[in-house]
């Protein structure tokens, strides 16, 4: 009997471990509810629910393959030694695993199980993230050879077999202690919510993508909403590029040069490949999940970690309405879209000056497409923690001058505001009748800026921090479509990414 053990990747099409399983032998399905992992501090209830509406999907689309899920409660290794005792565990198939450092070091544990039991494990690549990488000259090749190869059809109706073990009911949060987060309007999991999206995001929502990405206004419609569902793996990052490339060839043979889905279909794409980028830093190397990338950033916020601050913006209360408004809606939906998570880890880490892990646990109990590699190299990014890239400190007030002009978006999230008009809706604190229920700014935006970013520029000037970079670029860098940004002081006084809203640069 082989297992077929489900992960991150819960889908049976494009899955290969599902088919090398069952090609010879009959297979059992298996996903393991792990108490452990769902009290970790990056995991909350909203995951939780994205995940349980994602099985129920999954259990049916097995049905149709005549296999049964079967869901286990407990420690990976004791379920496997348990099942291996009732019968003759032959092989376990599943996707390589690039998650937080809790799965990783139980992978290590299951892996020593398998060992000793001599089970021998199957792990197939599950994305363009390449493991034991020597080296990123090339990567970019390799990223585009796996999304170019061919997709894995799901198997034929597969031979059912005759071992009658019962599923375990599924935890509620309650019982497992995890955190408990909810969202008031959720993405709701499953595949074929995942292909709707994906096609109404070609068919029209993504038009005008590129344009509409950055502001919150338009974003939540006019971006693909696809994370959450390649997070979890409904679909298969794969399955998404092969999709996408084949829209482009329409679009490119059907509109002129310049048309707005040319662009469009071209950053979508460009963002599938930093998906798998980030996440190759934190397969090779995990402790970013918890160390500064760049040595020399370590000690220059850890002793200043204000809680009152952090609790402030934790609850959307620090006075400026965009940062408020965008960590509500986040609170709410389980999602924001890129360049407002940029403005608000910057606006924590730089104007709060607030070491970056808290807050990015924070985050990741909110978002529900978080994903471990992309989150932290994100997150560290927007703090100068790298030391790679460009030192940006979005200006919260610009931001919201430029992406929610009216403030119709701080309207809907910060009600306190709504009587206010749109000159005076960005800096309540100047308005002829202020507000009595919302907060005065907990920090001089300009002052904290500037302060940050000399604080950085000290850094970045302090001996050894080239050779230490120099050492990152090698591992880490992208080798494509780096764009070299001019030092001015102003590029960093304010948001001064491209009209896209997003990094050029891909360290
Ligand atoms: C501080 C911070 C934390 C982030 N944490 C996460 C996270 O936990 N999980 C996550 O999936 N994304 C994260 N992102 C990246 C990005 O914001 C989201 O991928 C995007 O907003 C998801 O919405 P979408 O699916 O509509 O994206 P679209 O704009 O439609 O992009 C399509 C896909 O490309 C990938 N993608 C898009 N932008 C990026 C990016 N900048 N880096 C890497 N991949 C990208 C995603 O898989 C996304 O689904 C983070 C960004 C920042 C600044």
């Amino acid at each position: 009997m082989n297992i077929v053990w489900f992960k991150r990747d819960l889908r049976v099409a494009d899955h290969a471990p599902l088919k090398l399983a069952t090609q010879e032998h009959s297979a059992l399905a298996l996903y393991i509810v792990e108490p452990e992992l769902w009290v970790q501090a990056d995991l909350s209830a909203r995951h939780y629910a994205f995940l349980k509406e994602s099985l129920s999907d999954l259990e049916s689309q097995l049905l149709a393959l005549n296999l049964r899920l079967l869901v286990k409660v407990g420690e990976a290794a004791d379920i496997f030694a348990n099942l291996h005792s009732m019968f003759n565990i032959s092989a376990v198939f599943s996707h390589q695993e690039t998650w937080n450092d809790w799965t990783y070091q139980r992978d290590k544990r299951v892996s020593s199980l398998f060992k000793s039991l001599s089970i021998p494990w199957h792990e197939s690549q599950q994305n363009g993230v390449v493991r034991k990488l020597k080296s990123r000259d090339g990567w970019a090749k390799k990223w585009h050879q796996y999304m170019t190869s061919p997709q894995i059809e799901p198997p034929e109706a597969v031979a059912s077999t005759d071992i009658d073990i019962k599923s375990d009911e599924m935890p509620s949060v309650e019982q497992l202690g995890t955190s408990s987060e909810t969202c008031d309007t959720p993405q709701y999991g499953g595949r074929s919510r995942g292909l709707k999206l994906l096609n109404t995001f070609f068919d029209y929502r993504g038009e005008s993508y590129t344009k509409e990405m950055s502001s919150p206004l338009t974003a939540f419609e006019s971006c693909s909403r696809l994370s959450t569902y390649l997070a979890y793996g409904s679909l298969s990052i794969r399955e998404v590029f092969q999709f996408a490339q084949a829209r482009k060839t329409d679009i490119y043979e059907q509109s002129a040069p310049g048309s707005p889905w040319r662009s469009s279909v071209r950053s979508f794409l460009s963002r599938l490949r930093w998906h798998c980028h980030f996440i190759q830093k934190l397969e090779d190397e995990p402790s970013i999940e918890f160390k500064n990338l760049h040595s020399a950033i370590d000690g220059l916020r850890e002793n200043d970690f204000n809680n009152e601050h952090f609790k402030a913006w934790c609850e959307g209360l620090t006075g400026y309405p965009l940062i408020d408004a965008c960590m509500r809606a986040l609170r709410a939906t389980g999602w924001i879209n890129f360049r407002m998570r940029a403005m608000l880890v910057s606006f924590s880490s730089n104007h709060l000056w607030l070491h970056w892990r808290e807050p990015s646990l924070h985050l990741a109990r909110l978002f529900v497409d978080y994903e471990p590699g992309i989150h932290y190299s994100q997150v560290q990014m927007q703090s100068g923690a790298t030391g790679i890239n460009a030192i940006r400190i979005y200006n919260p007030n610009k931001q919201a001058v430029d992406q929610d002009p009216d403030g119709e978006f701080i309207r809907q999230w910060v009600p306190e505001l709504s009587g206010l008009s749109s000159l005076e809706i960005h800096t309540p604190w100047l308005a002829k009748d202020p507000p009595k229920d919302y907060p005065q700014p907990i920090v001089e935006e300009g002052s904290a800026r500037r302060e940050a970013n000399q604080r950085l520029y000290a850094i970045k000037r302090s001996k050894n921090f080239k050779a230490i970079s120099s050492r990152i670029v090698t591992k880490h860098a992208s080798r494509k479509n780096t764009v070299k940004r001019k030092k001015t002081k102003s590029s960093t006084s304010s948001s001064s990414s491209s009209s896209t809203g997003q990094q050029h640069e891909l360290f």
